[in-house]
Order: C-alpha cells, then sequence, then structure tokens
C-alpha cells in the first residue's frame, strides 16, 4: 500500500478515491444513471449477470448493512426457533468430537503436537444464529425518506462503533456478520466458527428432516470450518487466536507433505484454458477435504446413538450414508456464467463449485465404497489426498 501510495501521482489518488465514494454509494442510494453505471462495469461487464437485481431485494441488503443487527432481530424472531439452535449447536459438537477422535487416529502427528491440537479444538467458541447481546442503535438517527442521509449516518456510526474499540479489550462476544447472512466461517485471530442464521435454513438445514440430510448439508460446513483452524494458514495460530508456532519440526514437515498433494491435485482442475491456482486455494480445499472427512465420521456416530439403521433403504432408494453424500454434494448445486467461473479460477481462494464437490469425493473412499465403485474408476482413484 504504501509503495502504491508513494509511486502514484496525486491526481491519481484523488480520482480513485473520488472514485470509491461515488461507486460505494451507487447502489440504491444514488440516482439511477449511476447505479446503471456501476453495475454496468461490477455487474455486467466483470461477472456477466445481464440484468440487475429487483431493487426490493438490493434495498433488503442495504438495509442489512446499515442496521445489521435491528434487522437481524426481527429476522431471528420469525426465522429461528429455538429447536433450530439446539439441534446445529448439537451438530456441532458432534463435529468437534469427531475432529477429537480424528487427532487421536492420526499415525503421523507426535503426542506433543496432537496434545496441542486438541487445546485448539477444545477452545473454539460456537457462534450460532444470532449474538447475545443486540447492538443499541439508539444513537443513530434514522430519517423516512432519506435514503443518502441515512447511509451516510450509519457508516458513521459503524465507524465510531470501530474505532472506539481501541485500546479496549477484545469483545470475544461481538458478532461480525448478520444473523441472516447465508454464510458460514471461521476466522484465525478469535478461534471461532461463525454460523448465522441466515445459512442455518433449508436446503442448508432443516431441523425436521432427517440426520443423513442435514449431517450432508450443514454439516460438511461445520466440519470445513473447524478445519480451517488447522489448515494451512489456520495451524499458525494457537486456541488464543495469536500467531504461534506450535508444530514440532516434524509434524509440521510431514504436514506440508500431505499438503503438497492436494495443491497438485487442484492445480490439475481447470475451468475453459484457466487452470485453478493450487496453492491459493489450499486452505479452502483442506478445509472441505477434512470437512467431509468429519462429518462422516460425526454422522456414523449420531446413527449408533439414535439406532438409525444404516442398511435401509429411503423411499427413493438409498442408504444413509448415500443421502449423507448426496446432501454434500448438493450443497454444490449451481449455475456458473463463464465470466465468473474465470474470475473465481483466478482470484478467489475457494475452487468453483463443481470441484468443491468431485475434488473432494475423490479423495473419499467412502465415498466410492457407499456407491460401489471400484478402485481405479475415475470417482475412486487409487491415489487419494489426505491432511485431516
Ligand atoms: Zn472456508
Amino acid at each position: 500500500m504504501n509503495e502504491v501510495i508513494s509511486e502514484t501521482e496525486l491526481p491519481t489518488i484523488k480520482a480513485y478515491l473520488r472514485w470509491q465514494l461515488v461507486s460505494s454509494l451507487a447502489g440504491t442510494i444514488l440516482p439511477k444513471a449511476l447505479d446503471d453505471e456501476r453495475f454496468d462495469f461490477g455487474g455486467r461487464k466483470l461477472v456477466g449477470i445481464p440484468e440487475q437485481e429487483p431493487r426490493w431485494k438490493r434495498c433488503v441488503e442495504s438495509t442489512d448493512g446499515a442496521l445489521p443487527e435491528a434487522l437481524g432481530k426481527v429476522y431471528v424472531e420469525q426465522q429461528f426457533p429455538v429447536a433450530s439452535k439446539e439441534k446445529a449447536l448439537q451438530m456441532i459438537h458432534d463435529v468437534e468430537a469427531a475432529m477429537d477422535r480424528d487427532i487421536d487416529s492420526l499415525d503421523w502427528m507426535s503426542a506433543t503436537t496432537k496434545t496441542r491440537a486438541k487445546e485448539k479444538l477444545h477452545l473454539i467458541a460456537n457462534k450460532v444464529g444470532y449474538p447475545d447481546k443486540w447492538r443499541d442503535y439508539s444513537k443513530l438517527e434514522i430519517v423516512r425518506g432519506d435514503a443518502f442521509g441515512n447511509n451516510l449516518r450509519a457508516a458513521e456510526f459503524e465507524s465510531r462503533r470501530q474505532l472506539a474499540k481501541i485500546g479496549k479489550p477484545v469483545d470475544r462476544e461481538e458478532w461480525t456478520t448478520s444473523a441472516p447472512t447465508v454464510n458460514a466461517f471461521y476466522r484465525v485471530s478469535m478461534n471461532d466458527i461463525n454460523f448465522p442464521a441466515g445459512v442455518l435454513q433449508p436446503p442448508f438445514f432443516d431441523a425436521t428432516q432427517p440426520d443423513a440430510v442435514n449431517y450432508g448439508h450443514i454439516g460438511l460446513f461445520m466440519g470445513h470450518e473447524i478445519t480451517h483452524g488447522f489448515d494451512d494458514q489456520g495451524r499458525q495460530f494457537d486456541g488464543h487466536g495469536n500467531l504461534e508456532d506450535w508444530w514440532t519440526k516434524e509434524d509440521e514437515h510431514r504436514f506440508t507433505q500431505k499438503a503438497e498433494c492436494i495443491v497438485d491435485e487442484y492445480a490439475q482442475f481447470s475451468v475453459g484454458d484457466t487452470k485453478l491456482n493450487g496453492k491459493l486455494t489450499l486452505g479452502e480445499n483442506t478445509a472441505d477435504n477434512g470437512g467431509l472427512r468429519l462429518v462422516y465420521m460425526a454422522f456414523l456416530a449420531r446413527a449408533v446413538q439414535e439406532g438409525i439403521d444404516l442398511k435401509k433403504r429411503s423411499v427413493d432408494g438409498y442408504t444413509p450414508v448415500q443421502q449423507m453424500f448426496l446432501g454434500f454434494a448438493q450443497n454444490w448445486c449451481s449455475q456458473w456464467r463463464p465470466e465468473l467461473e474465470r474470475l473465481v479460477a483466478t482470484t478467489d481462494p475457494h475452487s468453483p463449485s463443481r470441484f468443491r464437490a468431485n475434488g473432494v469425493l475423490v479423495n473419499t473412499p467412502e465415498f466410492g465404497e457407499a456407491f460401489g465403485c471400484k478402485v481405479g474408476q475415475p470417482m475412486s482413484p487409487a491415489k487419494a489426498c489426505r491432511v485431516w
């Protein structure tokens, strides 16, 4: 950043900042001509979207950005019953218990590093649904009919809130995402996993559907986020979120070798003539692969506990384990425009969806077994990668 600033002429920096300001306010707040211009570049040219989303959707998003916890409170009251929170927490505990057993079973990790890994695992904070305490917006003035002013005041409120944190202890209870957000994530510096109420909804999660489907769907992400604490980046931090090397030299070496296998595997995948970047996507791919293994273990343990008959087929003819794998694959059902797939392949640490399904399943012999594939068939290769 400092380099760019010192090498760039002042008028260019001014133009850039002016453009940032206009561009950030253009969606739904500034007149249509500016909004159209912003969409033409950021939507149409860059990712190939033919038309803007309806205005009401963009307005809801804008409110979610400006008043995340005011909107979130109403959303949770209407869309997230207590039963959902309880079920999601039970699943997370199942996946954490699976990780504990997984660490025990590793033949490449020393007892010393295993102890430290478990320490970190047990310190993960599980944030599910919504914050325990809602943010107070009483100091923020909202004026009906003044979208522009409301937007600026909300931005000012937020930056004051951020600045007020300086010099104070870290608030581990704070949520950085709104409850309706359809996303899940892990934060290295907090060592927490976050599952807002928005992602704990069908089709990812439904407290009334069979365990097999829930574990394959949202359970995968529970395993994925927990594994992030132990991927190539996460493993460099301790259970309190501090950058600290807790690995023995030998274990670190063996980890890196295992990770190399994943780097090479994904570097073989391509979209059009663009190859995936195996190093850029390593953390996410490690989390995808570890996530499926953990949730598979968690589901089998849950099945024993609930007395689920693993031989009994569903009405449409699938065993519970097959249903779990189908649920996993359905997470990645999507349609991509070539422009977006190319952009993701070159810049996103996540692999494009189809590789998040097949790239993981070829490393999971249990998938081949469940569907009767013979070793050596395309989805059941003899050589598989495994880190966790
Ligand atoms: Zn991830």
